[in-house]
Order: C-alpha cells, then structure tokens, then sequence
C-alpha cells in the first residue's frame, strides 16, 4: 500500500492564506530549509503523485505537538475543501510513533493537497508527513515491532537485578541505573510507538512523555556516571560538572520536552541544543576516568558509545540538519539495548569486586578481634576478652571462678631462663584448656596467673583436678626441672549466678584473697568459698581440709 511524501515545503509567518501558497514560487522543493520554529509550516502534495491509483484519504506523521492541522484539497477548477483539525482531533495508530487525521475529500479532479502546520513543536511532524489511502498498511512500521518488544525485554531483566542487588548492596548508584531503565524502558514505550498497540494516548500526552523520558533518563545517566565510578575515577570539577550537568538535563531538556504552547518558537532547537553539554561532559568525564584507569569506565565507555554516536545522529536529525529515514530510530534503541546490557555487566563486576572487598574487611576484622581476645604466648582468651564477655558468661551459667598462680615461678625463670619459663606456662596453659571442655574456660589474666571459669556439676573438683594436673604436664613438656612447679588456687562459687550478679572485678578481688591465704598456708593447696545471696558472712573452709586427694 503505497503513501505520498510531499513534494515542497515552506516555513511562514501565521497570516499566509491557502491561497497566496497557491504558487509554486513559494515552496522549497527539496530536503533542505526544514523549521520547526516559524509559526506555520507548509507542505504541499502533487495530484501527479497518485495518479491512476487509490486517492488519498488520511494524513500521518510522526508524533509532536502542534497548534491546527489545515488542509486544503484544490481542485483543478479552483474549488477547495478544506478541514481544519486540533490535536485533540489526532490519533495515535499502531505502526510507529505517529498519528493520523482524515483528509478531505480527493477527487479525481484535485490537483493540489496544502497542509499548513499551525505551531509545530518538531521537524520530523514535517519531514516524515505522508498520505495514503489506508495509513495502518501504508506507514511501513516506522520501527519494527518485533524490535522494540525485544529491547523492552532486555530491559525487563536488568531492572529485576538492580532491584535484587540494591538488597543485598544498598549502593546508589543501582537506584540510579534503575531509575535510568525505567526512564529508557518509558521512552521506548511512548517514543517509539510500541504503547498504541495496546491503547490509545491522547498526542499531547505521547508527544511529551517521549522526548521527557530521554531527558530524564539521559540526566540520570549523568549522576549514575558519579556514584558508580570508582572513588578517585574523577577529578573533582568534573564531578561537579557531571552532577551539574545531570540536574540541567533533566531540567532544561526536560522543559522543552512539554512543548508548551509559549515556547514553540524555539523549544524544538532548544531540546537538542541543552542536550549537547550532556553528551560533551559526560563523554569528557568517562574519558577522563579512562585516563585515570577506572576499570568501571571501560564497561561505561563500552556501553554509552552506541548511545552517544544514535543520539548525535538524532540531534542532527531533530534539528533538521541532516533528514534520515525515521528507521534510523532503530539504531537508538538497539543502542539503549547495548547500554543497559553492558551496564549491567558492569553492575556485576563491581558487585563482585565490593563483595570481595567486603568479604577481606571481614576476615581482617575477625583476625584482629583474635589477635585483641587472645594471649599471645598461650593461645588462651586473655584478660580484656573474659572482662569484655563477663556478664555474658555469668548469664551462660558459668559460676565458678578458679584463680591459678604458680608457685616460686620467679626461681624457675631465674634458674633456667625466661624460655624454659615461657614453655612451662604453655604447659600449665594446656593443662588448663581441659581438654577443651566447653563447660571450663581458661584464660591467662597475665604472668603466669590464670583463671579458669566453670560451670556444670562439681566445679570445685573439676577446679582442684585441673590444678593438680599442672606439674605432670609442666614435667611432661619441660624437661630438666628439677623440682615439680606446683600451683596454688582461689575458687569462688555462686551459689545463684543467675540472680547473683557480680562483676569480674568483685570476683577477681575475693578469688586473689583467698588465693593470698593458700600461698601463706604453704601453696601448693587451694581455698575456696561459696557465696550464697543472703548471708552476711559466706561459707569458707580452710584450703588444707577440702583438698581432693
Ligand atoms: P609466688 O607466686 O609463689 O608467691 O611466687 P612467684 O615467684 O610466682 O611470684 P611473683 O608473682 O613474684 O613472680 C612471678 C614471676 O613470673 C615473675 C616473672 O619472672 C614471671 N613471669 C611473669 N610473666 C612471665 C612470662 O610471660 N614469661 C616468663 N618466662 N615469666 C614470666
Ligand atoms: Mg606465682
Ligand atoms: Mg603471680
């Protein structure tokens, strides 16, 4: 089916008639001088065009906004039809980002068709003006179809990933690649016609929507670009530059888009024009970060040429200075495809590289916490970890706290040196560790005093067992002592640790008490007592009369 281009243009002031445009003289007639800016725009259609086909019977063209449509059907006797129309009055069709209007009556007899254009907000409302019997058949779908449904299904993907990895990493700058998806995936919709398949928008709303969408998502794209780079990707002027530019874009741009009615003299050239700083400064800020070795920029670089070299190609185009057919649309959004792609490839890698970052924070972090709760010699938890972790212990039910010193140490290291000292202390150390009782914790308070807390039946003689266990493993493990290196012990027990709160320091105080008596009654021998809540004075018994033998 075929459709009829026009074969002149003009572009004059509000007041020309159909009449004064009558002659030929008046028209450009090839694909030069395209305006959108002047307040009405002539196209004029040649009988010749269809001749011995089908007459014409509806107008289309591609999406804008616009004053009045005119049309005057001129008929080689000088009769003229005419039927004036508003936007309100165009429909949206299902065969690419176009809408269409009746034409008055052709006949065989008419010789001219004049379109005048009243306010028209773009140059491809002109460029890409047909008429054709049947419009659905004849305007060859701008865009294929089957295309724009793919890239939308491309974009369906990475939106779900953002929104999974913005759970896991709580990064902006996933919100922002979102935001740029929904923006482009709103774009395709409405720019590239694919939403008047399923319903139809009024053209004011469409003619907006589209161009909106591609200032909003090219401004995010800007402050998408600041928080994904690495930190150190950007000087900082052009960080200022680049979140500048992302606000003006969506901003400036973003207003033109509205093609309101006060604005139509220029926000046509104002659209492409504002979007220029956009394309030049974020070229500029992911060259720079290449130059700075941002590996991030080398996705971004990847990912935003396509976009960058479609978009130019369309500025030139929406500015008329150059006139393509409109299937070069198509490069746009396979090129939308390509970037969110690409992006979201990148959004991986940095993903897995922040987790890999994260993960050696981690281990770092648990290996100095070792190094800050353990004893360096021993192995064993040292004091700031059991005063750290106290209270929890109590309330884990431990409630005997066994203080250890061993006897006369100061002669070992005098007789025999600091290194046979320092194994004797392993020694008492892994006589301590019972085992790795998880119901017995032994901890080195410093020197070679220890302390070990109990919980479970009989902790008094599981304390005493591992106190007398010390010199046959000390004799075990250092060889060439000649006198056993015995240990003396101060035990407190609560009788009610759940209720009886007390603190390491009042522990520690009354065990080195009793601990005191046991080393002046002759030590190697140990002293307890058993602190019940209610009495004044505790049960206490001398060392000597409890020892287990
Ligand atoms: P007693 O407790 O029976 O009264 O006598 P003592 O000799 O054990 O008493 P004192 O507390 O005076 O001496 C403790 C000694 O422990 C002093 C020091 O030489 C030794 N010592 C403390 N820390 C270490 C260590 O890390 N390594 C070695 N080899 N010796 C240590
Ligand atoms: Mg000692
Ligand atoms: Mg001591």
């Amino acid at each position: 089916m075929p459709s009829y281009a026009p074969a002149c243009h003009a572009a004059t002031d509000a007041a020309r008639t159909a009449a004064q445009m009558r002659a030929r003289a008046a028209w450009v007639c090839d694909n030069a001088g395209w305006r959108s800016t002047t307040p009405a725009a002539w196209l004029r259609f040649e009988a010749s065009a269809w001749a011995g086909a089908e007459p014409p019977r509806a107008f289309f063209t591609r999406i804008s906004r616009f004053e009045s449509i005119t049309f005057t059907a001129i008929d080689t006797g000088g009769t003229a039809r005419t039927a004036t129309y508003t936007e309100a009055d165009a429909r949206p069709i299902a065969a690419g980002p176009v809408f269409r209007l009746p034409l008055p009556k052709i006949t065989p007899d008419t010789a001219l068709l004049l379109v005048r254009i009243a306010g028209p907000h773009s140059v491809p409302l002109l460029t890409e003006a047909r008429i054709a019997t049947n419009p659905v058949l004849a305007a060859e779908p701008r865009i294929d179809i089957v295309l724009l449904a793919f890239v939308m299904g491309m974009l369906v993907l990475p939106l779900l990933f953002d929104i999974s990895f913005f759970l896991v990493l709580r990064e902006r700058f996933v919100l922002m690649h979102a935001g740029m998806v929904a923006a482009m995936m709103v774009y395709i919709l409405a720019a590239g016609g694919l939403v008047s398949a399923y319903v139809t928008l009024p053209v004011r709303l469409l003619a907006v929507i589209g161009p909106l969408s591609y200032a909003l998502g090219a401004g995010l794209s800007a402050l998408f670009l600041v928080s994904f780079l690495e930190r150190g990707a950007q000087s900082p002027a052009m960080r200022r530059l680049t979140i500048a530019t992302g606000w003006t874009t969506m901003l400036l741009p973003g207003f033109c888009a509205l093609q309101l009615d006060a604005t139509q003299a220029f926000d046509d050239a104002a659209y492409f024009v504002t979007f220029l700083p956009c394309i030049i400064v974020i070229s500029a800020a992911v060259f720079e970060a290449l130059l700075r070795g941002s590996r991030s920029a080398r996705y971004i670089a990847a990912a935003w040429a396509p976009i960058i070299i479609a978009s130019v190609e369309r500025l030139l185009r929406g500015l008329g200075l150059h006139v393509g057919p409109a299937s070069y649309d198509e490069l746009l959004y396979i090129a939308v495809g390509i970037e969110v792609v690409v992006i979201s490839l990148a959004i991986a890698d940095r993903f897995l590289a922040i987790r890999r970052e994260r993960d050696a924070a981690l281990t770092e972090a648990k290996m100095l916490e070792q190094i800050s709760t353990r004893d360096s010699l021993t192995g064993l938890m040292n004091r700031r970890a059991i005063e750290a972790r106290f209270d929890a212990l109590l309330a884990q039910g431990f409630d005997t706290f066994a203080l250890v010193d061993l006897d006369r140490f100061k002669a070992i290291n005098d007789r025999h040196g600091h290194q046979v000292g320092d194994a004797a202390l392993v020694a008492c150390a892994a006589a301590l560790r019972a085992n790795g009782d998880p119901d017995a914790m032994a901890v080195r308070l410093g020197g070679e005093e220890f302390v070990v807390l109990l919980r479970g039946p009989r902790t008094l003689e599981r304390a005493e067992a591992l106190r007398q266990a010390i010199p046959m493993r000390i004799a075990q493990e250092v060889p060439g002592l000649e006198l056993p290196v015995t240990a003396s012990m101060g035990v407190v027990m609560l009788a009610d640790p759940a209720r009886h709160r007390m603190t390491f320091h009042a522990f520690y105080a009354r065990a080195d008490a009793l601990m005191y008596e046991a080393k002046a009654a002759g030590r190697n021998r140990m002293n307890y007592e058993r602190l019940t809540m209610f009495t004044a004075a505790p049960e206490s018994r001398a060392a000597g009369e409890e020892r287990v033998a």
